[in-house]
């Protein structure tokens, strides 16, 4: 089955590098017009390419934690295009530390970007999707959320945080066709990480039933079937994209 999503407009946050950026390819792909945004201006050459390829797409420097900077890509997108029909809410940082030693703006940075831009950037379409009476709304935790990892109780606090929030919202926006669900990968190879030795990579994919890290394309392709219409009779849950990890 090919997914088609032409007509419908996506905003993909943190779409510069990564599972962000792989989504807005693939989202565009199956003929959204994609708008892209990362903290800097990141994101316009992942636009670039998407119209290079025959696609529509716009690119914006917002940060998710500010919400003047979030209103304004809203209301600039419904403008433009005159309808916003899903959200990925895929930006998302880690600074780790064991709990003894995390900093309290390392508990701020993070819970800042992963769960207080999810709540900002939700909140900003919803008006226009309650009118639209439809709307998809994805938000990407992760395997840390679910199953926790040592030096990292600020990250998997977000990750869980994402979960209940669209748990939550799942139930209140039922009734006017928006569903609202939660990716939620495994080890996936991007910068993000890329820092962790190759050692390390190889015991991780000895862990993981599949044989392997993650792609960005793996994840994407999730959140694509999430957006399609193929997806429309599923709300409040979470997929796990992580090769049989803790299955
Ligand atoms: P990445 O670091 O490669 O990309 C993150 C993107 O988010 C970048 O474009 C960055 O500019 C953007 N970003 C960060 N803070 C931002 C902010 N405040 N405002 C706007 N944009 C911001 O990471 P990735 O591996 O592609 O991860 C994407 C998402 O998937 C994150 O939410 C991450 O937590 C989640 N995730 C990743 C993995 C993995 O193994 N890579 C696993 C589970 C979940």
């Amino acid at each position: 089955m090919r997914l088609d999503l032409s007509g419908k407009v996506a905003v993909i946050t943190g779409a510069s590098r990564g599972i962000g950026r792989q989504t807005a390819l693939t989202l565009a792909g199956a003929g959204a017009t994609v708008v892209l945004t990362s903290r800097g201006d990141a994101a316009a050459a992942v636009a670039a390419e998407v119209t290079a390829a025959g696609g529509q797409a716009l690119a914006f420097a917002a940060d998710v934690a500010d919400a003047e900077a979030v209103q304004h890509v809203v209301e600039t997108t419904t403008a433009r295009f005159g309808r916003l029909d899903v959200l990925v809410n895929n930006a998302g940082i880690t600074r780790d530390q064991l709990l003894l030693r995390m900093k309290r703006e390392d508990w701020d940075a993070v819970l800042a970007t992963n769960l207080t831009g999810t709540f900002l950037c939700t909140q900003a379409v919803l008006r226009t999707m309650l009118k639209q009476r439809s709307g998809r709304i994805i938000s990407i935790s992760s395997v840390v959320g679910q199953s926790g990892n040592p030096g990292q109780t600020n990250y998997a606090a977000t990750k869980a945080g994402i979960i209940g929030f669209s748990k939550a919202l799942a139930r209140e926006v039922a009734s006017r066709s928006i569903t609202v669900n939660v990716v939620a990968p495994g080890l996936i190879d991007t910068d993000m990480t890329r820092d962790i030795s190759s050692d390390a990579q190889a015991n991780w994919a000895s862990a993981i039933p599949l044989g392997r890290l993650g792609t960005p394309e793996d994840v994407a392709a999730a959140v694509c079937f999430l957006a399609s219409d193929a997806a429309g009779y599923i709300t409040g849950q979470v997929l796990a994209i992580n090769g049989g990890m803790y299955a």
